[in-house]
């Protein structure tokens, strides 16, 4: 059987944990796994990887001491063909979609992103539509496939197997056209969103960016992310960045808290596969209250330093 490639991220020195939920997406009975890790910042994630049944772990070496999609992508290309993969996963994360569609562009591949369930052996894929109203089963051809899956939406599951460790080093024979000049963060503070497992969001309730800080107080408890709803956004209090909803970040954690937010359409369109649901409203009759597992009605001023309050109490 053909194997597939994983394509592995980091964050903070360690592989996000969002790729052993791909892991367990991708893994069948003799289906060879196959991690393909660009400049891996550390060598104790061989064990990880094992844990949730990677067969091989390619470690690509590039001359390259920077972020660059371009010759990163021409590097994962050179190392799925030395290693016979024609299928490529990988998250749909920002890294994702600057490397999965470069990949798919030079092998000439189909890709289709944000998927939410995959069928590696017909090709065939889930994702959402229309804002999650619709979801679509999408047909592939070809001879190589890219696939980016949603974070999160495969809860990982452990398969031990052993893995034997290659290490592939890769030149450019020519310039990438690509140089980055500078990285910025957006100062939010916020993790990556589609990987986080607690989402704290607020809304208009807030009433102004410094108040978000209460969220933040909050969060940081529960090694929680921070999102907002667009208005938040477009009151320019929150980078864009945080947005949950229609056009922004699509989320899928274990508990989502919407704060002063009442629940539009286009904001459930970014939220609604939570697995809880909790909001804060003052509104009993906001259409949030009808579409969340639990709310507590009340002025988020008084709810949130309270909250605060007992959470710093309980992991102190
Ligand atoms: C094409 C299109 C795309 C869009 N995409 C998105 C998207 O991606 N994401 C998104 O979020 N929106 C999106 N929107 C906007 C969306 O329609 C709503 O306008 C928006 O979600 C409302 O944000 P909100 O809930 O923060 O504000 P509101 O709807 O004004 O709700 C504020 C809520 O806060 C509550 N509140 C007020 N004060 C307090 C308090 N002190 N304590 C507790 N609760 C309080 C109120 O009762 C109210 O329910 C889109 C719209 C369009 C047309």
């Amino acid at each position: 059987m053909q194997p597939i490639g994983l394509l592995i991220e980091f964050k903070s020195g360690h592989i996000k944990p969002a790729n052993f939920g791909m892991a367990t997406a991708a893994r069948a009975e003799n289906r060879q796994l196959v991690a393909l890790m660009v400049d891996a910042p550390a060598d104790d994630d061989k064990a990880a990887l094992e844990a949730y049944g990677v067969t091989r772990i390619v470690n690509i070496h590039t001359d390259s001491n920077q972020w660059n999609p371009a010759m990163h992508a021409a590097a994962v290309v050179a190392a799925m063909q030395e290693n016979g993969i024609t299928t490529l996963i990988g998250l749909t994360s920002p890294a994702g979609r600057e490397l999965l569609p470069r990949v798919a562009a030079q092998l000439d591949a189909p890709l289709v992103m944000d998927c939410i369930e995959i069928d590696l052996d017909d090709h065939r894929v889930k994702t959402s539509q229309f804002s999650g109203k619709t979801i679509a089963t999408i047909a592939m051809t070809g001879t190589h496939f890219i696939y980016g899956m949603r974070a999160n939406v495969i809860a990982p599951l452990e398969a031990p197997a052993a893995a034997e460790v290659i290490d592939f080093s890769y030149t450019a024979n020519h310039p990438s056209g690509f140089e980055v000049i500078e990285t910025r963060t957006d100062g939010s503070g916020s993790q990556y969103l589609a990987e986080s497992d607690i989402i704290i969001s607020g809304g208009r309730g807030l009433k102004n960016a410094e108040n978000f800080k209460l969220i933040f107080d909050c969060a940081r408890h529960l090694n929680a992310a921070v999102g907002a709803s667009r208005v938040a956004v477009d009151n320019g209090w929150v980078p864009y960045a945080m947005q949950v909803g229609q056009t922004g970040v699509k989320v899928n954690p274990k508990v989502y808290m919407a704060v002063g937010i009442s629940g539009s359409v286009q904001h459930f369109a970014g939220m609604k596969t939570a697995k809880t649901i909790i909001a804060i409203n003052t509104d009993a009759n906001a259409p949030i209250m009808a579409h969340c597992d639990y709310y507590a009605v009340g002025d988020l001023f008084d709810i949130l330093p309270a909250l605060e309050k007992a959470l710093a109490s309980m992991t102190r």
